[in-house]
């Protein structure tokens, strides 16, 4: 799953009709797959290993969802914030981030940090993470995955 991926599962949301849940739900507006779009901009890479979902609303407005193990992040915006809810083993908490925090960067990136996703997802398995296995080496690195069953690696010595 990519970024251009999960825009286009917003952008196909547009296909919705009125009552598209079949109890009198909002068709999704354009200027909610604008703000879905927004936030997948602002999403760091590492969090597409984690399963985002795109959830359509019945008011019309669309959030972006991830469950991770026993976790669970959903993020909306009404442009101004970011409106959060963490789940953890069924323990939620709801709050909101203003977009013009000027530590938003970072209290953003910890949405994903607290989720636990991957930093560095292996490019050929789904379960696995990349690491250096010659940190401490002289020169170069020697790019592996963690998971024992795949063979993954990258190697710049
Ligand atoms: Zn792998």
């Amino acid at each position: 799953m990519n970024k251009k991926e999960l825009k286009q599962e917003v952008e196909e949301l547009k296909d919705l009709e009125n009552n598209w849940d079949s109890y009198g739900a909002c068709p999704i507006t354009e200027r909610s797959i604008e703000k879905a779009n927004y936030i997948i901009d602002l999403i760091p890479r590492e969090s597409l290993s984690a399963n985002p979902c795109v959830v359509p609303i019945n008011d019309g407005s669309i959030n972006l969802e991830w469950t991770y193990k026993n976790k669970e992040l959903e993020l909306e915006t009404d442009g101004k914030q970011i409106i959060y809810l963490k789940c953890e083993n069924s323990f939620c908490e709801e709050g909101y981030l203003q977009l013009d925090d000027k530590n938003f960067k970072k209290k953003f990136y910890d949405f994903f940090e607290w989720l636990g996703c991957k930093r560095y997802p292996c490019p050929k398995c789904e379960a696995g993470e990349l690491y250096d296995s010659n940190t401490g080496g002289m020169f170069g690195s020697m790019i592996e995955c963690d998971n024992p069953k795949c063979n993954y690696n990258y190697s710049d010595l």
